[in-house]
């Protein structure tokens, strides 16, 4: 008999499972805790479930995580993980330290559908959505491998546009924050879209207290249209719109991310353009330093234009970060890696 895997069933899941075996209710919690918080994952070591339901378990079932076939490691310290799924399809995961503290990095889907140019996940194509198991799969491998201080902070901004994939990030973000799961605060978690604006309302309204990070990276329709296809279909107006009411409705400044590419977006009035945008809104703006991706018509600003175009929007913005790209040695950005893999 196939035994079917546990892994992204949520506490009620369980509890379901456990009342389906006519047991208590409370065996669900017991047996969610010794998964995620405890990782152990042999049936037969979960002390405080009856013998009897210990066998039953290690019949039907297993909780089988995620295995790197690649990864890479950055002088910086920034790791990679390529993995390969049950269907063939590739992920990628990427752990970046901030001093004393790490950032995972995760993906939602396997590819994406919405082909920004100047991204390599994009110049895949779509295969399909991560199931919570393959999402949490991700940071139990971290774990594992790290331990509990593995990561600090989680970011799903790896491959895939999450709020594509909206009902399993949720079923896996509630694991993750789970005091009996991986007992990550939402408040560490955030969620990072190119502009899907009914997701945005929707999980504006959710009640997660997750932080939404927004991909702007340029502030004119005419402008993100000729790099990100999704600014067909919503607007710059729209999307600025559903950040404002994401920020009022949580309390939460919304992160603008504003990927800088050379020649592209780093003009003056580029800059005046994003000031304008943002403006009422609680938020910051992430300028990110683009990683070059070969064969793409992009290249990284030089410091003298970076220092250019913050110096512009210092004055007429609440609040101006600038990101170093990690990784640049090991391909760090999304997709990268998983594009040589399939490449090769
Ligand atoms: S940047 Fe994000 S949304 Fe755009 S193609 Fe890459 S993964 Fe998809």
């Amino acid at each position: 008999m196939k035994r079917l895997n546990l892994l992204g069933n949520t506490v009620s899941d369980l509890e379901n499972l456990m009342l389906s075996f006519g047991e208590k209710r409370y065996q669900g919690r017991r047996l969610f805790k010794w998964l995620y918080q405890s990782l152990q994952h042999d049936f037969s070591r979960m002390t405080d479930l009856s013998q009897e339901l210990r066998e039953v378990l290690a019949e039907r079932y297993t909780f089988a995580g995620l295995e790197p076939v690649n990864s890479a490691r950055s002088v910086d310290g920034t790791e990679k993980f390529l993995f390969r799924l049950s269907d063939e399809a590739v992920i990628e995961s990427v752990l970046i330290p901030d001093g004393e503290k790490r950032t995972a990095c995760i993906s939602s889907q396997a590819g994406c559908a919405l082909a920004c140019s100047f991204c390599s996940t994009g110049q895949m194509g779509f295969k399909r959505n991560l199931i919570p198991g393959e999402i949490i799969g991700q940071l139990l491998f971290l774990r594992e491998r790290y331990g509990r201080g593995a990561f600090h902070n989680i970011v799903f901004m790896g491959m895939g546009e999450p709020l594509l994939n909206y009902d399993n990030m949720v079923k896996a973000i509630e694991i993750i924050s789970s005091e009996i799961g991986l007992s990550v605060s939402a408040r560490k978690i955030t969620v990072s879209t190119v502009g899907i604006v009914p997701g945005i309302y929707q999980l504006a309204d959710s009640g997660l207290k997750v932080n939404l990070a927004v991909s702007l990276h340029a502030a004119t329709d005419e402008k993100r249209r000729k790099t990100m296809p999704i600014a067909n279909k919503f607007g710059v107006r729209e999307l600025a719109e559903a950040a404002g009411y994401f920020a009022g409705k949580r309390k939460k400044r919304v992160t603008f991310e504003y990927l800088l590419i050379g020649g592209y977006n780093d003009s003056r009035q580029d800059a005046i353009d994003l000031s304008r945008v943002i403006q009422g809104i609680p938020c910051k703006i992430n300028v990110i330093l683009y990683n070059p991706v070969t064969g793409l018509p992009y290249w990284r600003p030089i410091r003298d234009e970076v220092d250019y175009f913050t110096g512009i929007l210092y004055p007429r913005a609440p609040a101006v970060t600038i990101r170093k790209s990690r990784g640049l040695d090991i391909a760090a950005a999304c997709g990268q890696l998983a594009g040589k893999y399939i490449q090769n």
